[in-house]
């Protein structure tokens, strides 16, 4: 079993930055010293003023394998996201073929991450109008949350659901404490007519924040009707917040996460002709990002997830700039820690409150906050160390992601990560992946066999 210290002037523990050192032992983290401290025969390694913190839980990622592994698949998603700092990520029902909506499918998922996970991998389930009977068996193979949409997903597959389906599955849900998490928003007919399909105003008009607060208004309702939890995946519309606010004023049962792309981007910086930058629902305006900044500095935003959704150029239409035929997703796994430091740097907001929103939220959402998310004894040994004050311009060189293509390429961004630790194996050393196949597939509440088996592996 691996023993070894780890120590930082920075430590992330308790809230705020303090020195310690923590002694790792096998999986976990066996004990936290104040200040510096050595043990006979114990490895240390001293990172100076570089923070160590809990690894990055990124609870909303694509990754397309099986079946259009050429857009991204889990060897090249997960190398990725350890260069980046995450330690365990959650992947979505959709963009892989067969989606996951059916236990055949979810079993194919797992079986197709063997030797390929570098960092923890757990999934959703998917409800899509048949498959209400398929919904408890996913939640018992270990599905961290059941995911739909109330307008077209992009994928023919995984066709959209109404309010109906959401009340049949509703207690389902309820029973297991399973959230729900739903892409809010709702088609209708009053948007304009493409004239330009190249103009990035015409993409964001054919998809308001109507649409977005009509399906959050859908919801609230199954939410507040049922007493159920319910995750707001991607919100972009500041329209939404005042209402959102005021549900969660009322029940802890309601979340919300927003992604890097909504904070660092707004549609007055976006050339037309730039369908890198599409997604939906779409970047907004100046004043929406601003909207969603306060609502993160005011916790009404629970945290901050990647939504990587990536595709080959092609499908992304870099060549036409066409924003109507191009795929619909942000490709940026690897660089949300970075991104959300130089915005978080600029704005001056103190780190105390990003590393949460990376961390801890999400394991509390994904309710693996007794092993997850902090530093802390007995806790898994999930750690990034990461130069907070390094800046580069991002160039394809470092990209692990499948395909470089990325909205980032070109910025300067604030923060280097130089160390990943997953399940107390450095598979990070100085920004390269060092070793391989040290992530767990994660299962939600234990409820699955990997669980047991992790337990016998580490007690
Ligand atoms: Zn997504």
């Amino acid at each position: 079993m691996a023993v070894f210290l780890l120590h930082s002037n920075r430590c992330f523990i308790e809230n705020k930055f303090q020195e310690a050192t923590l002694y790792i032992k096998g999986h976990r983290i066996h004990r936290i010293f104040d200040g510096k401290k050595h043990i006979d025969d114990v490895p240390f390694t001293s990172y100076g003023d570089f923070i160590i913190m809990p690894g990055v839980i990124d609870a909303h990622v694509h990754i397309n394998e099986p079946g259009r592994t050429n857009w991204e698949g889990f060897d090249t998603a997960t190398r990725a996201a350890a260069t980046g700092g995450i330690t365990t990520l959650i992947e979505m029902p959709l963009n892989a073929s067969p989606v996951t909506t059916t236990i055949d499918a979810f079993k194919k998922k797992k079986e197709a991450t063997k030797g390929k996970l570098h960092v923890n991998c757990g999934f959703y389930g998917g409800i899509v109008p048949l498959n209400v009977n398929e919904i408890e068996p996913l939640i018992k193979f270990g599905a961290f949350g059941i995911k739909g949409f109330l307008s077209h997903s992009g994928i023919d597959e995984f066709p959209k659901i109404d309010a109906e389906h959401l009340r049949m599955v509703a207690p389902i849900l309820k029973k297991y404490s399973v959230p729900l998490l739903l892409h809010c928003e709702l088609e209708d007919d009053e948007v304009p007519k493409i004239k330009n399909p190249k103009s990035y105003q015409e993409y964001l008009s054919s998809r308001p924040q109507r649409w977005e607060n009509t399906a959050i208004d859908i919801a609230l309702e199954i939410q507040t009707t049922f007493d159920i939890k319910v995750h707001i995946v991607h919100l972009s519309s500041s329209e939404a917040i005042e209402k959102l606010a005021y549900r969660k004023s009322k029940t802890n049962k309601l979340t919300i996460e927003t992604c890097p792309h909504y904070l660092f981007f707004d549609a007055e910086q976006i050339p037309d002709a730039s369908p890198i930058l599409k997604c939906a629902p779409p970047i907004r305006e100046k004043e929406n990002r601003e909207a969603l900044w306060k609502a993160v500095k005011e916790t009404i935003i629970d945290f901050i997830a990647s939504d990587h959704s990536p595709a080959p150029p092609e499908i992304k239409q870099l060549d036409s700039g066409d924003f109507f035929k191009a795929w619909g997703g942000i490709s940026g796994l690897q660089f949300t820690l970075s991104v959300m430091n130089t915005e978080f740097k600029s704005r001056d907001i103190p780190l105390e409150k990003l590393i949460p929103m990376l961390t801890q939220k999400p394991a509390e959402f994904l309710g693996l906050e007794s092993r997850k998310g902090l530093l802390k004894k007995g806790y898994d040994a999930d750690i990034v160390i990461w130069d907070d004050t390094a800046e580069n311009v991002l160039t394809p060189e470092v990209i692990c992601h499948k395909h470089k293509a990325t909205p980032y390429l070109g910025h300067k961004l604030k923060g280097m990560v130089t160390d990943t630790f997953v399940n107390g194996f450095h598979v990070v050393e100085l920004s390269r992946i060092v070793d391989r196949n040290r992530g767990e597939l994660l299962e939600r509440n234990g409820i699955g066999e990997n669980e047991k088996d992790y337990l016998k592996k580490v007690i």
